[in-house]
């Protein structure tokens, strides 16, 4: 069976979720969302994607033909067609789509801008992908959530118990957003601690974490400094630590030192030679020459790139929330394989 994918939102991640998913053998795109006739529009139908309109009103589902875009109708007749939607619209409008995602009775996925209280259920793929096995709908979890879950998750499963401390340097905004800040100030996220390492226990709630949070004036990735405690016995070294990683799907090791990738600028050069579209980089990057375990303390640093880390997640909750793949690993390496299939890398 092919699974039937809607996505309602075809912005930053829409469209990004749309190329991933559209690269699956065992799934196809049958439609794309915009809220009105805009540039995004076009990028829809060069890849083919038919549209619809994100609201069923006959005057916002007319505004696109007198545009020149053929629009295949509202939300709702899309959802007729559908398996399952993924929601890419900006946090926080997510409860109102939620009901119509039920009434329409499609499976539903959103995004980390969603409170997990909405949602109720968090997804991860290395984390708690069998949890959401066959569920009604899920929440991929933030890119900070999801970089941090990458590399704790082994480091959990070897050591049974995990206390972690981290610091989140953010991004001011994405480089295709011309609205958010600061451009020349550090801000430091007065609510202590922030958000994104407590997300963490929504797919782990086992792991002990807390962070903080500053939003710095960068469009390119996030930085995490992070500083975990391992239990006595623990029987690691950082060496091996790094070997664990470099087992681990999605994470990527170099040597700063060796390579001259010391800053996330030479990061995302080196995302660009690799070839994803958008410059996009999947896998969490962490300086293996910044990687310190010292008796149960382990310091190390790890660079997220926002836009992209998230996209193959979405794959794999889909294939949970449809009960067709259980083993996480196998559709980490399918949803892999076909992104990379269709760009031919
Ligand atoms: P975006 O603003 O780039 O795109 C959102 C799209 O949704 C736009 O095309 C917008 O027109 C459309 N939209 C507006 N209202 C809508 C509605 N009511 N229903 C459906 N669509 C609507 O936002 P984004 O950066 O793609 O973020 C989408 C989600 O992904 C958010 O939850 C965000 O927190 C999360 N996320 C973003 C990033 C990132 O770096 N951009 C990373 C991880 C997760």
């Amino acid at each position: 069976m092919v699974i039937k994918v809607a996505i309602n939102g075809y912005g930053t991640i829409g469209k990004r979720v749309a190329d991933a998913v559209a690269a699956q053998t065992d799934m196809e795109i049958i439609g794309v969302t915009k809220t009105r006739p805009s540039f995004g529009c076009d990028l829809a139908v060069r890849k083919g994607y038919p549209l619809y309109c994100t609201y069923d009103s006959e005057e916002k589902i007319s505004a696109f033909a007198d545009a020149g875009y053929v629009c295949h109708g509202g939300l709702s007749g899309l959802l007729e067609l559908a398996d399952v939607v993924i929601d890419c619209s900006p946090g926080k409008v997510g409860a109102d789509n939620k009901k119509k995602y039920q009434q329409a009775g499609v499976k539903w996925i959103f995004q980390g801008g969603e409170k997990h209280a909405m949602t109720g259920m968090s997804y991860t793929s290395c984390a708690n992908h069998h949890e959401n096995m066959n569920a009604e709908g899920t929440r991929v979890v933030s890119c900070n959530t999801t970089g941090l879950s990458r590399t704790l998750m082994p480091l959990y499963n070897h050591c049974g118990s995990l206390k972690v401390e981290c610091t989140m340097i953010r991004r001011a905004a994405d480089p295709g957003d011309s609205k958010k800040g600061p451009i020349n100030a550090i801000k430091p996220v007065l609510k202590v601690p922030s958000h994104h390492g407590p997300d963490v226990k929504t797919v782990k709630p086992e792991i002990e974490i807390n962070s903080m949070a500053v939003a710095v004036p960068t469009t390119i990735m996030h930085v995490h400094v992070i500083i975990a405690t391992l239990p006595e016995g623990h029987g690691l070294t950082t060496e091996s630590i790094l070997s664990m990683w470099r087992d681990t799907p999605r994470v990527v090791l170099m040597n700063g030192a060796e390579t001259g990738i010391t800053t996330t600028a030479e990061v995302m050069e080196f995302a660009r030679d690799i070839g994803r579209t958008w410059g996009d980089l999947h896998e969490i990057f962490v300086w293996d020459d910044g990687v310190k375990l010292e008796g149960n303390t382990l310091y190390y640093f790890q660079a997220i790139h926002q836009e992209s880390d998230v996209i193959p997640e979405n794959v794999d909750a889909i294939r949970a929330l449809m009960g067709a793949e259980q083993d996480w690993r196998k559709s980490v390496a399918k949803t892999d394989a076909g992104i990379a299939a269709s760009l031919g890398l």
